[in-house]
């Protein structure tokens, strides 16, 4: 068994520092470490190989420094290396990466590959899935537990979503993306550095791997950044320290109320209004809106791109178009009609496997060929990122991932807003290619108002063949967990979120009592999580989601960088914690230092008027 492991060599990004006044990003001095998804792929490919036998190879993409990283490998057990370095390979977006790592992987032949779920600097989650549809091999993503079958033919592979997990056999040849919880976090030892210089460490240049060096680098890229835009933090930092828990609690709710009210006028004044007009069966600049569901019905998301293709129109001029993977139940064709739809063309996967499979993926890209739209939405979640991933490998096509916005700029082009560096900076991404693919953050969109009375036409896509690709996944298991809190999560206006400091799991209906008294979801760190007191659907931070409600309430987290990336879209953070110098009260507007039992309670009573409207 051959398993070769997806390497990236990373700045470590919680050190980079910015520079506001001169608008650059200061990257000097900051150390790179391996990206810790790759890490934990690492330490699983190696637990592996010791239970199964075979080897471990390292393949990387990236600088000459990128050895280091390498040599780091080595040492945790992989047995050989392969950097791909030249300077042709520079500027490569997530495509043009995967075209120059799937070469370098066709080479090795491997029966299996491992990728982090997504790179800390990036974050789009792309490469894995690109690597694999341009090899033409099942992928499956998300991946927390990662086994060989019986047979040795297959992994038995636990991939998270937001419901719950599944458990899904694949064949191999197959790609797996890792995240938390595939294996333990180990670093190198010293033993293990010394035995890493004995390995073998290929270097491959660019005309290694293919005579057609256009297909990499900028040249080869179908995306491009337009320019950087730094995001300032613009927190308050305001810190209460007050014996009187309930006198602590005003001051915080006054300022809210005057906070609120200057975020949300500030907001009505940028909004753009959308326009009402609808443009049926007009073609020229349609956009396809790729729907998820949910047992229940349309996730939010869904209703939140409907939102923002209803947006564009007034530059577009086009239909909008949803895109639905499943059968067309009159009630979802009536709830896409009402929230922005004109046409609804049905994808009927009943034969072709999951939704976010191959086959799907094969038979929307034929659509796609067959009639381009201008532009196609697809959801940032682990559905959404494998099946765009999917459409733009083999279709060729730029794809910008987790967009948190999108614009339309004077020459009509789509400008897509990316966050990245753990959301200190927003990228406007450009595509050469059309359609503009692009995958949206949940959360950060508006629907428009339903109106009942729309109407939808409704096609359905014609698939070919019942698929041979979607027998290489099977879903085993589908844990649908009645609720873990994730959809609540995504739309939710204000969050509560807990971490260590609440002391034990014990404490849990205390705080979802004080929770649903103001209308709040339930939020939760990694450790919290770890701990096994909440589920990993609700943790927030790098490797949780990305949520932006009005209002957040950390209380009892310390403020980790790997936390607070994943609110900086909130509108206003209160923080409670008996420790001042924690960093949560650099990230927060409001924090009241003291211990949550003696501070919550009355925070709580005073945020209700607020929160839940007067009485
Ligand atoms: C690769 C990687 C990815 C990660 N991804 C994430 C991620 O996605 N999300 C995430 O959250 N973390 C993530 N982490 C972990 C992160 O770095 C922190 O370790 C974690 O967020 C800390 O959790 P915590 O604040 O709950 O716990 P702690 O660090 O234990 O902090 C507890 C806090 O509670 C306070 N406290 C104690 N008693 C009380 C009391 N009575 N009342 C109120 N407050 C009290 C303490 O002062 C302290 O500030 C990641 C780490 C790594 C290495």
């Amino acid at each position: 068994m051959k398993i070769a492991v997806c390497v990236k060599y990373v700045p470590v990004v919680s050190r980079i520092q910015f520079d506001y006044e001169q608008k650059t990003i200061i990257r000097e001095g900051v150390p790179s470490e391996v990206n810790p998804f790759d890490l934990l792929g690492v330490v699983r490919a190696v637990e592996m190989k010791n239970a199964a036998g075979g080897e471990v190879v390292v393949v990387s993409m990236g600088p000459p420094n990128a050895r280091e990283g390498l040599i780091q490998c080595l040492a945790l057990g992989a047995d050989r290396a392969v950097l791909v370095s030249d300077r042709v390979l520079a500027g490569s977006d997530t495509l043009a990466t995967a075209r120059a790592l799937s070469l370098a992987l066709a080479r090795e032949k491997p029966d299996l590959i491992i990728c982090g779920r997504n790179s800390a600097d990036s974050e789009t989650g792309q490469v894995g899935p690109e690597i694999a549809e341009l090899m033409d091999i099942p992928v499956i993503s998300q991946v927390r537990k990662l086994e060989y079958n019986e047979r040795c033919d297959g992994v038995i592979a636990e991939r998270i979503h937001d419901e719950g997990y599944q458990v899904i056999e694949a064949s191999l040849p197959a790609l797996v993306c890792v995240t938390e919880g595939v294996a333990p976090e180990l670093y190198p030892n010293r033993e293990g550095m010394a035995a890493a210089q004995e390995k073998p460490l290929e270097e491959l240049s660019a005309a290694a791997l293919s005579s057609d060096l256009t297909q990499f680098g900028v040249e080869g890229s179908p995306t491009w950044v337009q320019d950087i835009r730094l995001v300032e933090p613009d927190r308050l930092g305001v810190i209460i320290e007050e014996e009187d828990p309930v006198a602590a609690a005003r001051q915080v709710s006054e300022a809210l109320k005057e906070r609120l009210a200057v975020l949300e006028s500030g907001a009505a004044a940028t909004g753009s209004a959308t326009d009402s007009a609808r443009y049926p069966g007009v073609q020229d600049k349609s956009i396809w809106v790729v729907c998820e569901t949910a047992p229940g019905g349309l996730r939010h998301v869904t209703l939140e791109m409907l939102g923002k293709a209803r947006q564009l129109t007034s530059f577009t001029k086009s239909e909008v178009v949803a895109v639905l993977i499943g059968a067309a139940q009159e009630e979802t064709i009536n709830a896409l009609a009402a929230y922005g739809a004109d046409r609804v063309l049905v994808l009927d996967n009943a034969g072709l496997g999951a939704a976010w499979g191959r086959s799907v993926g094969k038979a929307l890209a034929s659509a796609v060929d067959e009639t381009p739209p201008y532009a196609i939405l697809f959801a940032s979640t682990p559905d959404g990122r494998d099946l765009a991933s999917g459409v733009a490998a083999r279709l060729g096509l730029g794809l910008t991932g987790d967009a948190i916005d999108l614009e339309v700029d004077q020459e009509g082009r789509l400008v897509q807003l990316k966050p990245a560096l753990g959301g200190n900076v927003v990228a406007p991404i450009l595509s050469k290619t059309l359609p503009n693919l692009v995958t949206l953050r949940p959360g950060l969109l508006t629907p428009i108002d339903p109106d009942p009375a729309a109407a939808a036409t409704v096609e359905h896509i014609v698939t070919a063949d019942p698929s041979p690709e979607g027998r290489d996944i099977k879903v085993l298991e589908d844990h649908r967990e009645e609720d873990t809190g994730a959809l609540a999560l995504t739309q939710a206006q204000v969050v509560l979120a807990v971490g260590m400091g609440i002391g034990g799991p014990e404490n849990l209906p205390r705080i979802r009592e004080l929770a649903s008294s103001i209308g709040a979801a339930l939020a939760t760190t990694r450790d919290v999580v770890h701990a096994g007191w909440l589920p990993d659907q609700i943790q927030v931070g790098i490797s949780g989601r990305a949520i932006a409600p009005r209002v957040y309430l950390a209380v009892g987290i310390r403020g980790a960088f790997n936390h607070t990336v994943g609110i900086q879209k909130a509108g206003v953070i209160i923080a409670v914690n008996p420790n001042r110098r924690h960093a949560i009260f650099r990230s927060a507007d409001y924090g009241i230092v003291g211990d949550w039992e003696t501070y919550l309670p009355p925070l709580v009573e005073a945020l209700k008027p607020i929160l839940n409207g007067p009485d």
